[in-house]
């Protein structure tokens, strides 16, 4: 398999064409970002991001057109920070009116087991998506927020959620059951869910497209290397497992979060160490993984430090890695056939190290990784293992707003992919 040139690849999307433009938003607990994304051709017409909202000073940027405007100013809330950026669409471009929002597109955390595909939204779809508050008390309060200010001053043109969730939703029951009481568990909703799930199906529909296959032909497991961390098996298109959770905090090793634990050491901790439980929530959420283990959570620093000969960094990569090559042989066991392994996000698409020390070893697998081809730098989809092996490497950088543009349009238009893919 080899990839086909962009020229020669058929674009799904040239009949999104009409529809304009699409406001991608993301309100996260502090902060909003913002992107204007052309669903057809895919690039983004402009993007910003606001933070620190709620405290003393904000920090807002704004980029359109290879120019960035930085200001800082109080965003006391959700309300006022969609209202800047607004003002800075009108102030500095592109003005939304010759833009023509065709919609507005919201990221949404958490779906539970409601949602499973994106839905264009009414007062309903608020009221369920703050029922789900208690399984992301942290993100969906944020979003509803998000929702209610955009709708308010955005009222003519619809509003989409897309849930983070939503891919892994066709996941089997035997992947996501944990095995604890039935009762407690149906109860409070206790199952694994997923996250990063637009981003997963991204990868999966564009590495389809890349390689001009059709995802019911290929199996694949995507790793997503970002500050947060997750692994998908994904067989012809469809989910089998990822190592997210019932919240994100399953799974790898990720910036501040511990991932995979013995669930024992909370009792342990809570009985030992006199930790409550929002103790313990801010140590497996904030001090813990690259973080904990080495005092730095971004991959650059921590590699800085190893070549600085800092014993800590070097173990916390060392585990970060194991963690990584169990999970691959898990999948690799729960696939039974590998066509493509593919590495996205921010470690994911820029640190050749990381990739080749997690294939190192995994030739019996299929899985191996050319010197050459994985030191090449770029945005495109690449393939990074050499000729001989059974499995590509691919790097297939993600762009979740693209595709949360791709899946508004889907929406609200009533377009379901052939596949059940928006391919990338
Ligand atoms: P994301 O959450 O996808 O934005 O990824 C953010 C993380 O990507 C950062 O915390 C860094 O650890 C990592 N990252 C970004 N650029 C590089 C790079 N050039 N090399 C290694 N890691 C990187």
């Amino acid at each position: 398999m080899s990839i086909v040139p962009e020229a020669e690849r058929p674009n799904p999307y040239s009949a999104y064409g009409a529809h304009g433009s699409v406001l991608v938003l993301n309100s996260g607990s502090s902060s909003l970002k913002y992107q204007l994304v052309n669903p057809v051709g895919g690039e983004a017409i402009a993007r910003g991001t606001i933070e620190r909202i709620g405290e003393s000073s904000g920090i807002v940027t704004h980029r359109f057109a290879g120019n960035t405007t930085e200001r800082e100013l109080e965003v006391p809330d959700h309300g006022a920070a969609l209202r800047i950026a607004l003002e800075l669409f009108e102030e500095v471009g592109p003005r939304l009116a010759d833009a023509g929002i065709y919609a507005v597109g919201h990221r949404v955390v958490h779906g539970g087991e409601l949602f499973s595909r994106p839905v264009v939204i009414d007062d309903d779809v608020v009221t369920k998506i703050h029922d789900l508050v208690p399984l992301a008390p942290l993100h969906n309060p944020a979003n509803v927020q998000g929702i209610e200010v955009a709708r308010d001053l955005l009222p003519d043109v619809p509003h989409v959620a897309v849930f983070d969730t939503a891919f892994f939703q066709s996941l089997p029951e035997h992947a996501y059951t944990y095995a604890i009481d039935r009762e407690v568990a149906r109860a409070h909703g206790v199952r694994r869910y997923g996250f990063h799930g637009t981003s997963h199906q991204y990868v999966v529909g564009k590495v389809a497209r890349v390689l001009g296959r059709r995802v019911q032909d290929l199996n694949m497991i995507v790793l997503h290397l970002g500050n947060g961390a997750s692994a998908s098996a994904v067989r012809g298109g469809v989910p089998v497992d990822t190592s997210m959770g019932l919240t994100p905090l399953e799974g790898l090793v990720m910036g501040t979060r511990s991932g995979d634990i013995d669930p024992a050491v909370v009792f342990h901790l809570a009985r030992n160490a006199g930790m409550d439980v929002d103790e313990l929530d801010t140590l497996l959420n904030k001090r813990s993984g690259l973080k904990g283990l080495a005092g730095e959570n971004d991959m650059r620093e921590l590699r800085r430090l190893i070549d600085a000969g800092d014993d800590d960094a070097r173990l916390a990569f060392d585990v970060y890695i194991h963690r990584l090559k169990k999970y691959i042989g898990a999948y690799h066991a729960v696939l039974g056939r590998v066509d493509v392994v593919a590495f996205t996000a921010g470690v994911g698409e820029n640190s050749a190290e990381v990739r080749a020390a997690v294939c190192d070893g995994l030739e019996s697998l299929g899985i191996d990784v050319d010197e050459t081809r994985n030191a090449v730098r770029g945005d495109e989809p690449r393939i990074i293992s050499p000729d001989w092996t059974s499995t590509l490497v691919m790097v297939v950088p993600t762009m979740e707003e693209l595709a949360i543009a791709r899946q508004c349009v889907e929406a609200v238009e009533g377009l379901r992919p052939a596949s059940g893919i928006t391919a990338g």
